[in-house]
């Protein structure tokens, strides 16, 4: 048994002989949803279990910047999973993460939760739930080895691409030395990473650079609650030629602001509602705002629907007003002084945050160690 998840030893057992396995992860799936359902069929697969990985959408397809995952091809339709005897759901915080395949899942004999979203509300008939693990392809890397499969190089860079999108690159609270260390190993089983770095991060079509422009004009900046948004519109991505799923990351260019602690970036979906997506950076818990707005995530990153977007706004604005109490509109997460400091305690003009080479430097940055430790309690999420 590993991480202390008790349903651990009868998973291992389940997929020690599986014949037939349908294997689903989240709808809207990212990376480690990907990664891990490729990876984890890939891997059934050559223990010689019949796999069907799918999602609960109507059209089941690789984003272009996952297309280079091996076993892309062996994807089936959701119409086309069958009854099986077992069914994984990988990376679900919830059941109704299924989408269309929720019910049939829930009808099958063993239900297998391999998940790390806290607040997961064990909806399988068996449950490994760790918050603490850095992704669900970290997960499936265990259970793998516990079952007895070698992992080859295809099935590495799935679960090593589920593993870097997850910990944003090795650089969120998430990316714990358990997880570089697996991701240690995975390298040596020789996932190319470079490519798949430039794969995911470098490979936007021309008309991406246009909607960021057009998104990054719109950003709305309110500093009392250290909160920024902006949003994209489904005539935006008409007039870019971008695809609605190809944009997953522009929160990540909202969020890239010292002027906040938290961000929301909204997208307009052909049914006239908006996804929204939330960022913080800490100790602001986002879960609990898109949980009362009906949605649901980590504490540091999670993402509700909303009718209209300026009530969204404003309830936002409003939860954060009430979460500042404690935390002074200048310090910020880690109690520098904004103003000049930052949040890592340098002055920015001189050398930057990370201090470069000079002794200074390495001052600096055992500054933002201390710096760090002070806010890490709170701010160990991951982010998805
Ligand atoms: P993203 O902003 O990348 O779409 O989602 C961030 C995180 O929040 C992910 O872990 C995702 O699973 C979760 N999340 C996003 N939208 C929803 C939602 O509507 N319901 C629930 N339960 N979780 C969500
Ligand atoms: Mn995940």
């Amino acid at each position: 048994m590993r991480y202390n998840a008790e349903d651990w030893d009868d998973v291992v057992a389940v997929l020690r002989d599986p014949a037939e396995v349908a294997i689903v992860c989240h709808v809207n799936p990212d990376g480690d949803a990907l990664g891990s359902l490729l990876g984890a069929s890939l891997a059934l697969a050559k223990s010689g279990a019949r796999t069907w990985p799918s999602w609960g959408s109507d059209d089941v397809g690789l984003p272009d910047s996952y297309a280079f995952l091996p076993g892309a091809e062996t994807l089936v339709q959701a119409s086309e999973v069958p009854r099986a005897p077992v069914w994984l759901a990988l990376d679900c915080g919830a059941g109704d993460r299924l989408g269309s395949l929720e019910d049939q899942a829930r009808a099958s004999e063993c239900l297998i939760n391999i998940d790390h979203h806290p607040g997961n509300d064990n909806f399988g008939t068996f449950n490994v739930v760790v918050p603490g693990a850095s992704s669900t392809a970290e997960l499936v890397v265990r259970l793998l080895q516990d079952v007895g499969i070698d992992l080859d190089r295809d099935i590495a860079t799935c679960l090593y691409t589920g593993l870097v999108t997850d910990t944003g690159r090795f650089q969120y609270a998430s990316a714990s030395p358990e997880a570089l260390r697996l991701g240690a190993d995975l390298l040596a089983l020789g996932v190319p990473a470079p490519a798949i770095a430039s794969e995911i991060w470098e490979s936007v079509p021309f008309g991406y650079l246009k909607l960021m422009g057009r998104m990054l004009g719109r950003a709305t900046l309110f500093p009392s609650e250290r909160f920024v948004y902006s949003w994209i519109t489904l005539e935006d991505l008409e007039a870019t030629g971008v695809d609605l799923d190809a944009t997953e990351t522009l929160i990540d260019l909202v969020r890239s602001t010292r002027a906040a602690d938290v961000a929301a970036m909204f997208k307009e979906q052909p049914d006239g509602t908006y996804r929204a997506s939330m960022r913080s950076k800490g100790p602001v818990s986002v879960a609990a705002i898109a949980r009362d707005k009906g949605g649901g995530g980590h504490e540091l990153a999670a993402g509700f629907t909303a009718e209209d977007m300026d009530e969204a706004v404003y309830d936002i604005r409003t939860a954060l007003r009430g979460r500042l109490g404690g935390t002074s509109e200048k310090g910020g997460r880690l109690g520098g002084t904004s103003e000049k400091g930052g949040r890592l305690g340098g002055t920015s003009e001189q050398g930057g945050r990370l201090g470069g080479t000079s002794e200074q430097g390495g001052r600096r940055l055992d500054r933002k160690t201390t710096a760090l430790e002070a806010g890490a309690s709170e701010a160990t999420s991951r982010r998805s």
